[in-house]
Formats: structure tokens, sequence, C-alpha cells
């Protein structure tokens, strides 16, 4: 960490030095990032990202960390979080416009409360509107792309507007993975009046389903392995038998075998041993192979 480099970065928004990721996970693993900064404009953002590029300094934007899996190693350079500076919405008739870092449950939630139905399938996801459009979350056959009308993004110094079109959204995944310098700053969701009713119930319902399936109560970043043409991801784990079979604190959940806890200390490489077992196992047995959906950072 150098002086100078925070004072320069508090040019910027708020900043804090030597922070551990395991503060910044769902999951609570991870080594130390230099400098986490909170721009709280958009200007604030404009400028940073206009020096992180210019001097060569990675960065990486963080939403509420809940598909991230950061390794034990320092990473020497820069998380960006906008969940201070970018957490506002309103509501345009039946369009709900968020800024990146609101939470995607909690937009839910005020839908719901506006009689607007689109994001029941959401109310459950730990992440922000930023991680959503990303990883193109979803549940329950729904799926961010189906309720998103228009994404802000900041590219090449500048803030556009683009399509949903645009995004390229598929299974878990969409243009911002193939465009790692891009930043969204906001959306514009396409929402359908709803009885309130209605709506709180299937939330209600899902939440319950959840409550029973998941281990809510254990850091966690949900399903790790993305589901395979053929079968789920959960039978196959289920299938070589690695139901609550661990690797130091790391364990595979024996409430959800697709989800892998920490019990307390576990590590970035413990929960790459136990994923590198799984996939061995199933490809061995199955001939499948697994593949993450939680996103590894700062790994060599
Ligand atoms: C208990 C639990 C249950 C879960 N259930 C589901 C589920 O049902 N369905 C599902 O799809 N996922 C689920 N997840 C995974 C996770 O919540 C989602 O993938 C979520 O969308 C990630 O959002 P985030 O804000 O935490 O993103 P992060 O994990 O912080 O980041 C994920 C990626 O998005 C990028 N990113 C974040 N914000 C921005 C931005 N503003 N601009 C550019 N890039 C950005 C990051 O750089 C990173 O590459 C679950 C996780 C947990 C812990």
């Amino acid at each position: 960490m150098s002086e100078k480099l925070k004072d320069i970065l508090s040019r910027f928004g708020e900043v804090d030095t030597d922070v551990p990721m395991s503060r910044l996970t769902t999951l609570h693993i991870g080594g130390n990032a230099s400098y986490v900064v909170r721009p709280l404009s958009m200007v604030e953002l404009d400028g940073l990202v206009k020096y992180l590029v210019h001097e060569g300094i990675p960065f990486k934007v963080f939403g509420k960390g809940s598909n991230l899996l950061c390794s034990d190693s320092e990473f020497h350079g820069v998380i960006i979080s906008l969940e201070k500076g970018f957490c506002r919405h309103y509501f345009e008739e039946d369009m709900l416009v968020a800024e990146a870092g609101c939470s995607i449950i909690a937009l839910a939630y005020d839908a719901m409360r506006n009689s607007l139905s689109g994001l029941e399938f959401a109310s459950g996801i730990p992440g922000t509107v930023g991680g959503s459009i990303y990883m193109n979350a979803g549940a329950y056959k729904s799926s961010v792309s189906e309720v998103i009308d228009s994404v802000l993004v900041y590219r090449d110094g500048k803030f556009e507007w683009i399509t949903a079109e645009e995004c390229d959204f598929a299974y878990r995944t969409s243009i911002f993975q193939r465009h790692p310098l891009w930043v969204i700053i906001a959306a514009r969701f396409h929402m359908v009046k709803e009885d309130q009713d209605m709506i709180r119930s299937l939330m209600d319902n899902r939440r319950e389903r959840r409550l029973n399936t998941q281990p809510l109560d254990m850091p966690s970043a949900g399903s790790v392995f993305r589901n395979p043409m053929d079968m789920p991801a959960w039978k196959l784990i289920e299938g070589i038998g690695y139901r609550g079979r661990s690797i130091g604190d790391i364990a595979v959940s024996e409430k959800h075998v697709n989800f892998i806890v920490n019990k307390g200390n576990g590590t970035a490489s413990d929960f790459i041993a136990l994923t590198n077992e799984i996939q061995q196992k199933v490809k061995e047995k199955y001939d499948i192979d697994l593949h993450m959906e939680v996103e590894k950072f700062n790994w060599q």
C-alpha cells in the first residue's frame, strides 16, 4: 500500500486500504485487497477508471461478492464498490430504474409493494443489480435477462444506454463477462402490474423453499457448478457420494450438495481442492465436465 496512491485515489471517492476480501464476499474467504474505492458519483467513477486504466493498475468491480471465490493471496489493485454511491432506484409507471449497487432482493420487495411483478424469482438472490446483470442471475426458470429493458454502461470513457439485446444474455452469462473494463452503472427493468397479494404469496413461497433447501445459515457463494445439459449438478455430486465431504473447514453442504460452505476458517485453496476432486470424480463416473458457476478472482 502506498500513501501517495491512497491520496490520489481519495480524489475519486472513499478509500480503504488493506481490506480482507473475506469481508467483501459471502463465502468469507480471500486475502487482502490493497485498496477499496467507493465512488459517490459518475464524475468520480469516470475519473477513477480513467486513472486506473492510464496507470495500468488492475481493478475489479465488486457487488456483494456473492458469486466470488477470492484467492488467499493479496490483490495488488483496486476493488471498486458501487454499493454506497450507486444505490438509488425509482419507478416510472411500469418501469423500474435502479443503480448498479442496489440489492436485487430489496428491489424485488419494493416492486411487490408497488404491485409490480417481474422480480419475484430474484427475491432470494443476494446480489446487486450490477452482479446480477453480469451473471444473468436466475432462478425458477426465470432470469434477469427477461426483465431487462436496457443497461447504462460505462465503457471506453463514455456512459451509454445499451439494449437488452446488446447485452447478449444467455444461461448465467452476458456480454459484460467478455469486457472486464466495462462498468454497469444502472438498469431499466420492465415490470407488469399485478395483484400485490399474489406477488407477495409467490415470494413467500419461494423464500420458504430456499430456507428449506439451502444452507442459508452458513457462508457460501450459492450454487458452485453450472447445471450441465443432461443432469442437474446436484445429482452428479450426490452420485459420487460427496454429500457432507470436507477438506479443512470447507464442506459440501449436507442440505444442498451444489452448495459448498465455509464452516469457519475455510481457505480458497481448500475450496479449489474440493471442487477439483468433485470435477475429477464426476468425469470418471459420468464422463461429464462440471464447470464452475462461482467466479474465481485473483488466481494466477
Ligand atoms: C445463498 C446464495 C444463493 C444464491 N442463489 C442464486 C440464484 O438463485 N441464482 C443465481 O443466479 N445466483 C445465485 N447466487 C449467486 C449470486 O448471488 C449471483 O450470481 C449474484 O447475481 C451476484 O451478484 P453480486 O452483486 O454479489 O456480484 P459479485 O459476486 O460481487 O460479482 C460477480 C461478478 O459481477 C461483476 N460485477 C458486479 N457488479 C458489477 C458492475 N457494476 N459492473 C460490472 N461488473 C460487475 C463482478 O466484477 C464479478 O465478475 C446465490 C448466492 C448465494 C450466496
